[in-house]
């Protein structure tokens, strides 16, 4: 149940609620026990003070022997309240007089006795508050007295006035407002809970929803996309860039299933070939030497073309996965590009073009040989096969503000401009019937793809910078 992030929260939430009511509710208990008692002495001693003012003005009325206990009692008469009680003690302590209304000290229901009196709690009240004149409770009964004890003297004799205050009310208010919190917390804390589990379902519904939608989705069904209800909160945020990984992974996808039919169609032609030579060879007892001699280099030819389709289609998925490893050394770029010149002038003498290298000294470099005099050949190899024979194909390789610049040039037909986008696409030939009639040197589209990823493993950029009925640029810059 602690799994769900909804149970979670709530219980986090109940927690925190439940530890602010109670601090609350302690707060303001004691807060009011603070109060009620302050407002109870208040009340006892301004109860006190008019009881005196009375006394005194009936005993200035009184005279005789029994004019104190007389002025005493019509002064009880005049301040009779409720749960308030005075009493009158003589010099040695002895009640002369106590209000009628005064309850029991052990039942607050029923009269007081003398036992009250004479308790040692009483008696210990008498002496601590006789002796400070400030209120102090008698710990008696089941709720206890508030009082004050005020010394007087009449007629040359020690009085001593008491007035007591029964804290039954007091308590019981107190007792009610602990009872009210006992029940109000939990109902509080129940309807709390409940709210915060119903908001966190709502809130975290998305999540379930998207969680479903994301299961349902496999490589078949790549296209569909999470919804989005507010692309401004967190959720909506997440939905979002989940949508932005689908997309990448469906190009991905994409890419890799159609270089895999585009691999698969391409490898087809060259086997079918193979194949009908070898049948249409067999399908005669008797051939001659010559026509065996033949049918062996068609079938040299296409097996080469096939291998270099093998090797070009393993490359560029070895690039694709990353797994390509270059072999950096320290070397020249002017000694590549004259290499690469060599291997290209075989092809070159056989079109009779004439290979024209401008290519400066001294270009220190760090790369990967191999693959540099490959994009090279491409290169190379592109421009003469598109040039007419008895042309040009010029290498430049020089130093420029800090780069080294590679450009290959020849006096071909050029590049439609509307396909000089797409030409290094893989598989993509702007004259697919012609590429195939080359001969041995037909592509199949990938040299160009093959290029680019070597030129961009050396963090440099392959561009077609010139393409016209003139002929075709193609340029490689590297940082030096
Ligand atoms: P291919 O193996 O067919 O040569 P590339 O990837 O090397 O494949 O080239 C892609 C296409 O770009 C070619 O089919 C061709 O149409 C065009 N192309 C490349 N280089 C040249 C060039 N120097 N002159 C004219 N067209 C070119």
């Amino acid at each position: 149940m602690l799994d769900s992030v909804r149970v979670r929260l709530t219980l986090w939430y109940t927690l925190v609620l439940a530890f602010v009511l109670v601090c609350l509710a302690v707060l303001t208990y004691f807060l009011y026990r603070h109060d009620a008692a302050q407002r109870t002495d208040s009340d006892i001693t301004q109860l006190c003070d008019a009881f005196l003012t009375t006394f005194n003005a009936e005993l200035a009325d009184e005279t005789g022997p029994g004019a104190v206990k007389n002025a005493a009692q019509e002064a009880m008469l005049e301040h009779r309240f409720r749960n308030t009680y005075f009493v009158l003690l003589d010099g040695s302590g002895n009640v002369l007089l106590s209000s009628m209304s005064m309850p029991k000290a052990r039942n607050s229901n029923q009269m007081l006795t003398a036992d009250f009196f004479s308790s040692e709690a009483f008696q210990s009240f008498r002496a601590a508050a006789s002796g400070s004149g400030k209120l102090h409770t008698v710990h008696l009964g089941r709720d206890g007295f508030r009082g004050l004890v005020r010394p007087i003297s009449a007629g040359g004799r020690a009085y001593t006035f008491v007035v007591l205050q029964s804290l039954h009310s007091q308590k019981e208010m107190m007792q009610d407002i602990r009872d009210t919190f006992l029940w109000a917390i939990p109902v509080a804390l129940l309807l709390a809970s409940l709210g915060g589990y119903f908001l966190a379902r709502k809130s975290l519904a998305p999540i379930t929803a998207m969680a479903a939608q994301a299961r349902s989705m496999g490589a078949a069904n790549l296209n569909s996309r999470l919804a989005i209800a507010n692309e401004r909160d967190e959720l909506g945020q997440l939905a979002q860039t989940f949508n932005q990984l689908l997309e990448r992974l469906e190009r991905s996808f994409e890419q890799q299933r159609r270089f895999m039919a585009d691999a698969s169609h391409e490898l087809r032609t060259p086997v079918a070939i193979l194949r009908g030579e070898a049948e249409v060879t067999l399908s005669k007892p008797e051939r001659s030497p010559d026509e065996y001699r033949q049918t062996l280099s068609i079938l040299r030819e296409e097996s080469q073309r096939l291998a270099h389709l093998i090797e070009d289609l393993f490359t560029l998925a070895r690039a694709d996965a990353g797994q390509y490893p270059l072999t950096l050394r320290d070397a020249y770029l002017d000694e590549i590009a004259s290499g690469a010149l060599l291997r290209a002038r075989s092809l070159a003498l056989a079109k009779n073009i004439t290979l024209v290298p401008a290519i400066e000294s001294d270009l220190p470099i760090r790369a990967d040989e191999a693959l540099l005099e490959r994009m090279l050949l491409n290169l190379l190899d592109n421009a003469i096969k598109y040039s007419p024979p008895g042309s040009t194909v010029t290498l430049h390789c020089r130093r420029d503000a800090g780069r080294y610049v590679l450009t290959v040039a020849d006096n071909g037909p050029g590049i439609p401009v509307e396909l000089q986008p797409r030409i290094f696409e893989r598989f993509f030939r702007a004259d697919k019937a012609r590429s195939r009639s080359e001969g041995e040197t037909g592509g199949a589209g990938l040299g160009l793809s093959i290029a680019r990823w070597i030129v961009e493993a050396h963090h440099g950029q392959l561009t077609l910078t010139r393409s016209d009925t003139a002929g075709s640029t193609f340029t490689a810059a590297f940082p030096a």
